[in-house]
């Protein structure tokens, strides 16, 4: 059973600092609902890294998504425009709402949203822009802000990815009207599932507070503004127990030490396929100079589908999991029901075929050698 002892996994979720410790002191304190002290050290951590003017923790990114569907007003026949190559619940959270996702092309370049193209999908029910920072490479959001303001429109970005990312020195998740973080074990800073809502600033605020508080205006009673305790707003249960939120600070506090480890490993396959990049061999990752990303992802273009899938095949007979990404919304049964398209999503269609997604974790160490030696063997190339 060589092969199983040498497996490397795609992903491996960090344990680094003090989970363990904090959970406990959630339990001895008898303290495991939300809203409580491990909660609120890790909204006021991420406000201040983020400079929001509020940080609300939800369950996932997923929820956080569905909480600003809500606080961007969307009902039935409004229209949002996204990427098609994101994750499902970046449509999802607009198809709740009765609303309809309008699928934008790519950049080839980077993978985000072509900005370009944004304008021409602009209709008198445009509501939103949802953009998606994906592998943390922020998307252009100078330009969709400034169509946004023209057009009257939201901005959530998808910064599921994008924790400690940033875009001209400002950070993922505060450039839009609002930012979705995930914490789901297959992210960079993780809480098993988790996520958070922040809002850049005060327009949504006191609104965003009564949806997670499931429509009450608990706080407002808290603070002592009102003597009762009420139903005032729809809501739902969006915010996550103690322990969860314990595990996020630990990660929280740790963050740096992650990012840094995954940096070095993403730089290691950087530097080990220039020459397979020269060679035209394959293409790697684009990170424009004022993006900032957190190696969330490191992916290689291949020449072709056969040509990925292959090597993907070659790579689990060695017992390494290698692996592409979304099947594009457009695409998708769910995604021809409740979307529409703007334009050929030419770019979209062919880089989703052709995207191979290399092992990356915490403290992988070497093993990215073992990844590359195997690829460069492949790709006829010498090893290093
Ligand atoms: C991971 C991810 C999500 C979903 O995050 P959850 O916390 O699992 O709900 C949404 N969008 C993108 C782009 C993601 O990568």
């Amino acid at each position: 059973m060589l092969q199983v002892q040498n497996a490397i996994p795609f992903n491996r979720a960090p344990v680094v600092g003090r989970e363990l410790e904090l959970i406990r002191e959630a339990l001895e304190a008898r303290r495991l609902a939300g809203d409580g002290p491990h909660t609120r050290w890790c909204q006021d951590r991420l406000k201040e890294a983020l400079g929001a003017h509020q940080v609300l923790l939800t369950t996932s990114c997923t929820t956080a998504l569905e909480l600003a569907g809500l606080l961007c007003g969307l009902a039935p026949g409004d229209e949002v425009i996204m990427p098609s190559f994101t994750f499902v619940s970046t449509a999802n959270a607009v198809v709740l709402r009765g609303a309809r996702p309008v699928f934008v092309d790519v950049r080839p370049d980077t993978l985000n949203i072509d900005e370009t193209l944004i304008e021409a999908a602009v209709t008198p029910r445009t509501r939103a822009i949802f953009p998606v920072h994906y592998a943390a490479v922020c998307a252009e959001m100078d330009a969709i802000n400034a169509i946004a303001t023209r057009h009257g429109l939201a901005v959530v970005e998808d910064a599921a990815q994008a924790i400690g990312a940033s875009y001209k020195g400002r950070p993922a998740g505060t450039l839009g009207d609002m930012g979705c973080f995930s914490f789901h074990e297959t992210k960079n800073v993780v809480s098993g599932e988790g996520g958070a809502l922040a809002l850049r600033d005060a327009t949504h605020a006191d609104r965003a507070r009564i949806l997670w508080e499931k429509g009450t205006n608990r706080t407002a009673f808290l603070l002592g503004q009102v003597d009762k305790y009420t139903w005032v707003d729809v809501g739902s249960s969006f915010l996550p127990s103690e322990i969860t939120a314990a595990v996020l600070r630990a990660q929280l506090e740790s963050a740096r030490e992650i990012i840094d480890d995954r940096l070095r490993s993403w730089g290691f396959y950087h530097a080990a396929l220039e020459d397979a990049e020269g060679a035209g061999l394959l293409r790697r990752p684009i990170v424009p100079d004022h993006c900032v990303h957190n190696a969330h992802i490191y992916y290689v273009l291949c020449g072709d589908r056969a040509q990925r899938d292959g090597l993907i095949g070659k790579f689990r007979s060695h017992g390494i999991t290698a692996s592409f990404h979304y099947i594009p919304l457009h695409s998708a049964p769910a995604g021809q029901r409740f979307g529409r398209t703007q334009g050929e999503l030419t770019v979209t269609d062919d880089i989703a075929g052709r995207l191979l997604r290399l092992p990356l974790w915490y403290g992988m160490g070497e093993k990215a050698g073992r990844v590359v030696e195997i690829l460069r063997r492949e790709l006829g190339l010498p090893s290093l």
